[in-house]
């Protein structure tokens, strides 16, 4: 199938300004599969001038929280109905079985929205006591209103949920939104677009601009009339767009990397956190912000664990996802293919035992081998840099605080998991670990009431509950004399 995508501006499809296109290349076969609109920094103007036009005039501007949240939830049922086609639409475009969106992605998108819809009429203001006005009584209180027009980043490796936790949270606060997907996946971010109309949002309210990042999203973080950005992806980009957007004083939101670590202890139940680490290893081929790719293990369990995930990893059965009994398809795209070879290469070099996988040198498509390394130390690559590839670094600790220290010797703080099954140290640990989301016992769950994000290198802000919405309004203070 050819595709051939546009920009959603306005509520109509539209080619970019100079006519440019960005090929659409399936990770499988290396061949190409359609395009999509180059966009330019004239489509990003358009879009913003059709957002904005909604925020100020528009009929969104008119509906209460109520009535934003009622087409929340029909948006929400519209995704859902299209459940089985928005996960083929994020699985094809990057080489991964279509089940885990089906399970995991257009769900938790299906909820956040539906737990928007509950939030848009409950973004409160406050009355503020004070001391009055010159010896005047005064009454003073707060409005949240809209921040504005958002700029809304987002990566690859889970394009709807992505959108969805930015758009959920923006909508349910007022404000209008344009959408820069990844290069790469485009597809679920024009077809939720669609839907939104369907389920009548006002045209203009949701707009989505295709391109690259160093032209589509770089003329976001520099247009004058952008209050926010909201990104997700590498610490990279997200250190370019701080530099460029907040000069201009917008609200950035960061949602980067991770190098999250699974801290296994002695008396953990070894199959749970056998199971748990795979799982954090290897689902979405490990691209995953919160992959679990430091396995910290204590001595006594340290050889049998690292051993037991190697068969893990050896078991998993890699190829065309759309194959029956296929695990693992290759990772997204030639860039990361590269890198995630470059990593293993390094883990080698350095000195890290490889128990599993390897460099990968498939004929076709990329490929890559679940790979795990033992006897590695926190200060090599492999332990430090975010990979982004189905590769697990398994490092031995002796004591809790060792495994503490280990585990916040990172430049990244996104999530950790702790795996115990003494209630107190879980609790300790849980507390002492840098991050900004901790899972005892299992990997930390993504749900539409919790918070997400991190600490450090790993981001800035918070995305999903209540105060994730809160994040898109601005406080007003208002203050009336009340002279007697
Ligand atoms: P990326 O930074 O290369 O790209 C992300 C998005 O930003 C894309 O749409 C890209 O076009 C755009 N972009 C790139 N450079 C830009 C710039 N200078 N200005 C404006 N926009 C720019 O990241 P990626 O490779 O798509 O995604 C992988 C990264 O995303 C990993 O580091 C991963 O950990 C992170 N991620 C984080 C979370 C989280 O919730 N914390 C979730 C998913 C992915």
């Amino acid at each position: 199938m050819t595709e051939h995508l546009n920009h959603f501006i306005a509520g109509t499809g539209v080619e970019a300004s100079d006519g440019r296109r960005i090929a659409l290349v399936n990770p499988v076969t290396e061949q190409v599969y359609g395009s999509c609109a180059r966009g330019t920094a004239e489509d990003v103007d358009r879009a913003v001038a059709a957002a904005q036009r909604q925020l100020e005039h528009g009929a969104w501007r008119q509906l209460d929280g109520a009535q934003r949240g009622r087409l929340l939830v029909k948006l929400a049922d519209l995704v859902e109905r299209d459940t089985d086609m928005l996960a083929d639409l994020d699985a094809d475009a990057i080489g991964r079985s279509p089940l885990e969106p089906r399970r995991l992605d257009v769900p938790n998108a299906v909820a956040n929205l539906r737990a928007a819809a509950g939030w848009a009429n409950q973004l409160e203001g406050r009355t503020i006591p004070t001391g009055g006005y010159f010896g005047t009584k005064t009454l003073s209180y707060t409005v949240r209103e809209p921040v504005g027009v958002v700029g809304a980043i987002v990566p690859w490796n889970s394009p709807l949920m992505i959108t969805v936790w930015k758009l959920a949270a923006l909508l349910a606060a007022g404000c209008t939104v344009v959408i820069k997907p990844s290069e790469e996946t485009p597809q679920s971010a024009l077809h939720l677009a669609a839907l939104a109309q369907e389920a009548g949002f006002p045209d203009g309210v949701i707009n989505v601009v295709t391109g690259y990042g160093a032209e589509v999203g770089r003329a976001l973080c520099e247009h004058p009339h952008i209050a926010k950005i909201s990104f997700t992806g590498s610490p990279e980009a997200g250190r370019e767009i701080q530099r460029t957007a907040g000069v201009l004083f917008k609200h950035v939101a960061l949602e980067l990397g991770g190098k999250s670590p699974q801290i296994v202890f002695d008396d953990a139940s070894f199959e749970d956190a056998l199971r748990g680490c795979t799982l954090g290893l290897f689902a979405n081929q490990g691209q995953i912000c919160a992959a679990g790719s430091r396995i910290l293990v204590q001595r006594g369990i340290a050889d049998r664990f690292a051993a037991a995930l190697a068969d893990a990893a050896q078991a998993v059965k890699v190829g065309d996802p759309r194959e029956p009994g296929v695990q693992m398809g290759p990772v997204a795209k030639k860039a990361q293919f590269d890198r995630v070879n470059r990593y293993i290469q390094l883990g080698i070099d350095q000195g890290a035992t490889l128990l599993a996988g390897g460099v990968s040198t498939p004929e076709r498509g990329w490929f890559v081998r679940p790979t795990i390394f033992a006897n590695a130390n926190n200060d090599m690559a492999i332990a430090r840099d975010e990979i982004f590839g189905p590769v697990g670094t398994v490092i031995t600790f002796d004591s809790e605080e060792e495994a503490v220290a280990l585990a916040n010797d990172s430049t990244y703080g996104l999530a950790a998991t702790v795996w115990t099954t003494d209630l107190v140290r879980a609790h300790r640990v849980a507390g002492a670990v840098k991050v900004g989301a901790v899972g005892v016992n299992c990997w930390s769950p993504l749900d539409a009431n919790l918070p997400w994000g991190g600490v450090k290198t790993s981001g800035i802000g918070r995305e999903g509950g209540f105060g994730g919405a809160m994040a898109y309004t601005e406080e007003k203070v208002i203050t009336v004399l009340l002279p007697k």
